[in-house]
């Protein structure tokens, strides 16, 4: 729900929404005190780093395809924000499958956040738009991605990704990457649900 609020004083427009997590009146889709219980952490599976644990933001992942999931998004994008702010080498970033269906991609905001990195937007895309969510892992192994690659060769990469659920895309777009001897390094996504 949201209330525009015209301000007497100064003329501008103050929005104010209500948190989608408690529920409280915020200038924001979530206020201040529920941002505070999504501090990322740090976890690492193989050469996959994640902030989050899944069952921690399953609730504000599912507005994802909602109109302001792009808020939702720009909020957890703070994670690679910190994570490239930490980092001390300057990384080549590609998102994957940043394409902007409905005015923006989830993983565009989040690479975008990684303020002094190089983004390689728009280099890999899938030509398969087949869904993944809620498929079995045998529809996603028969159903590929075809990933094709338009960046520059012959360098190391991080890939971008919101949620790893097989490590299925990782693997495929790494193999593409390959091919035109790009190399990557690791792979920074929001949560990871494999259990290793
Ligand atoms: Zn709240």
């Amino acid at each position: 729900m949201r209330f525009i609020f015209y301000s007497n004083t100064n003329l501008r427009i103050k929005k104010i929404f209500k948190c989608i997590l408690c529920g409280k009146y915020s200038i924001s889709f979530i206020c201040k005190n529920c941002k505070k219980t999504l501090r990322p952490s740090f976890i690492k599976k193989d050469d996959v780093i994640s902030f989050y644990k899944y069952e921690d933001i399953e609730y504000l992942i599912k507005f994802k395809y909602e109109k302001f999931g792009n808020f939702i998004f720009k909020e957890f994008s703070f994670a690679f924000y910190l994570f490239s702010k930490n980092f001390s080498n300057k990384l080549n970033i590609i998102p994957i499958d940043d394409k902007t269906d409905k005015g923006y991609s989830h993983t565009a905001i989040l690479a975008n956040a990684m303020k002094k990195d190089k983004k390689l937007y728009s280099t890999l895309h899938s030509k398969n738009r087949v869904k993944y969510a809620g498929k079995s892992l045998e529809y996603r192994l028969n159903n590929p991605r075809n990933f094709e690659y338009r960046g520059p060769e012959n360098i190391d990469v991080i890939l971008i990704d919101d949620i790893v659920t097989t490590k299925i895309t990782i693997n495929e777009a790494k193999k593409v990457l390959k091919t035109r001897n790009v190399n990557v390094l690791f792979s920074l996504v929001l949560a990871d649900l494999r259990d290793i």
